[in-house]
């Protein structure tokens, strides 16, 4: 069942014929238990888009039973027929782009033109790249003692948890539904309140093309409620969370009741170093993607920029120039190239960073505060912000998730290598040079689960995603998340029915 517009008379959302606001648990549209209702915010406007059900404690246990009654049938249909229903989905999500494309823009402020080139195509290519991995995960033969044959099985892990942050819902659900339901898991999944439409749609998508009834559970609530059940729930088995290192932290206790396998994917503070030898405009573009791309608001964005002392002015000039020349406006106008942030909440978190990187001596360079313009000033916006500081302040230590970028200046490779390793974060770091020496000396040496090399922000599902220290562990994507996604079995089989040379009688 579908529920009809709520989203009023803006024309905004004119095109919102119709929007899902339940919650999905098995195969059911209904209601929370609670019957209570959480407002889904336009960050253009701060208009009301929809009300969607609030899901709390109970309607979580419920859509843990239902997945642990599909589990079973789910885990035991052949790999190649869950596959194919993640084939079915991609093909489905593809066709209906321009709808996921609005519902994204309007939900969380991306740009449409963002939404059409990468957060859609992208996550077909996931749901794709996840079905036709489903019926290759392979089990081993290990060679043991003569007589005995000795197989590893990769089984998956029963119900799995998947807690969704805002700034890429639409793309982020598919990283992490698409490899578990292909190693045969059932799921429950809590997008983030403030962003819940595209999780929904692509769940009435997950009907259309036939998933069973409770092998995908959508719950819409907040993280204190519903976040904090699925982290603490006995009967689930493994959980995935992406957020913020404090929320991790606080998973990673709440999981411990039955020992659950955790995966984090949490905050970064990427260094982005541009050397001498770099080819100046590349890097210059490279480095405007690296942040500003989404509002900045990304795990992986490249939010410190490290520039060596005598390329620094003549970068400077132009990056600035292009920051500047970032067209801010309405997501749904195909020529807007920054949007709102995603909530009024981080908006004033990010601007508060303004305040605090002037207090330790930094210099805005641009930015720095919402647009003049009148058109803008009921959105989210934050100008492209550019801050000189110092590697120890706090704004060049702590992530500020949003368009914001610190400068500074090295000196030589091991200067630059210094700085880039100074925070607790290891998520995401990029580097500029024409060295390929320098190059694979500084991806070695760099504290970090992902290194672009003259490129920014590269992902692909084949690729593994994730990082170290403060950023969390384990990874999404690649072969690697289907080991995540499943635990070995170790068969032994006494082939020549040998007796054991012990307690012989
Ligand atoms: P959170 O980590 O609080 O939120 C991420 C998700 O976790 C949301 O779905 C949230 O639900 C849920 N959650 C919150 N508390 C709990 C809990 N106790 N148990 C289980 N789930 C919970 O991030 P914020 O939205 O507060 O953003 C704050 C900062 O975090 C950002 O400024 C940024 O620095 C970082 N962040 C990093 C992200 C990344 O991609 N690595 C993504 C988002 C944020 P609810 O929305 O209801 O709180």
């Amino acid at each position: 069942m579908t529920i009809q517009n709520q989203g009023g008379n803006n024309p905004r959302h004119a095109k919102l014929q119709s929007v899902q606001t339940k919650l999905l648990i098995n195969g059911e549209w209904v209601d929370g238990v609670d019957g209570g209702k959480i407002a889904t915010i336009d960050p253009y406007d701060g208009t009301v888009i929809a009300e969607i059900a609030e899901a709390r404690e109970a309607d979580v246990d419920l859509a843990v039973e239902a997945a642990k009654a599909a589990f079973p049938s789910w885990s035991k249909m052949a790999a190649h027929d869950r596959g194919r229903l993640l084939l079915k989905l991609a093909d489905r999500i593809e066709e209906d782009t321009e709808y996921l494309a609005y519902l994204e823009a309007i939900d969380t402020g991306h740009p449409i033109n963002d939404c059409l080139r990468l957060d859609v195509p992208r996550t077909v290519l996931c749901y794709r790249y996840f079905g036709g991995i489903a019926d290759k995960v392979e089990g081993s033969v290990i060679p043991v003692d003569a007589g005995f044959l000795n197989y590893v099985k990769r089984e998956p892990i029963g119900v799995v948890g998947q807690i969704v942050p805002w700034n890429f819902p639409l793309m982020f659900t598919s990283w992490k539904m698409a490899p578990a339901l292909a190693a045969g898991n059932a799921v429950v999944i809590k997008p983030s309140e403030i962003t819940p439409l595209t999780t929904l749609r692509i769940g009435e998508l997950m009907m259309e093309v036939g998933f069973p009834p409770g092998v995908v559970n959508i719950v819409t609530g907040y993280g204190h409620t519903a976040g904090q059940r699925i982290s603490d729930h006995p009967e689930i088995g493994k959980i995935s969370f992406t957020g913020s290192t404090d929320t991790g932290r606080r998973i990673v206790q709440a999981s411990a009741g039955n020992l659950k396998k955790v995966q984090l994917e949490l905050g970064g503070k990427g260094p982005n170093i541009v050397f001498e030898d770099a080819n100046i405009p590349a890097a210059v573009g490279g480095s405007a993607f690296a942040i500003f791309h989404n509002q900045g608001q990304a795990c992986i964005a490249g939010s410190r920029i490290m520039l060596h002392e005598s390329i620094a002015d003549n970068f400077l000039e132009k990056f600035t120039a292009l920051a500047g020349s970032i067209r801010l406006g309405d997501p749904l106008d195909p020529n807007t190239e920054m949007g709102p942030l995603t909530s009024e909440l981080h908006q004033k978190r990010v601007l508060s960073f303004v305040d605090v990187a002037k207090e330790q001596g930094g210099e805005v360079l641009c930015g720095g505060a919402g647009p003049e313009s009148e058109a803008l000033e009921s959105g989210y916006f934050v100008k492209p912000t550019i801050v000189r500081a110092k590697y120890t302040d706090r704004v060049a230590q702590e992530e500020v998730f949003g368009p914001f970028v610190t400068v500074l200046t090295f000196k030589d490779d091991e200067e630059a290598l210094k700085i880039a390793n100074s925070t607790d974060y290891g998520l995401g770091a990029g580097l500029w040079t024409r060295d390929i020496t320098r190059a694979h000396r500084m991806a070695d040496n760099l504290h970090a689960g992902m290194v672009w090399i003259n490129c920014y922000k590269r992902v692909h599902p084949g690729s593994p995603f994730g990082g170290v220290g403060q950023s969390g562990y384990g990874r999404e994507m690649g072969f690697d998340v289907m080991r995540e996604y499943t635990q070995a079995k170790s068969v032994w089989v006494n082939v020549d029915a040998q007796i054991p040379p012990f307690y012989q009688r």
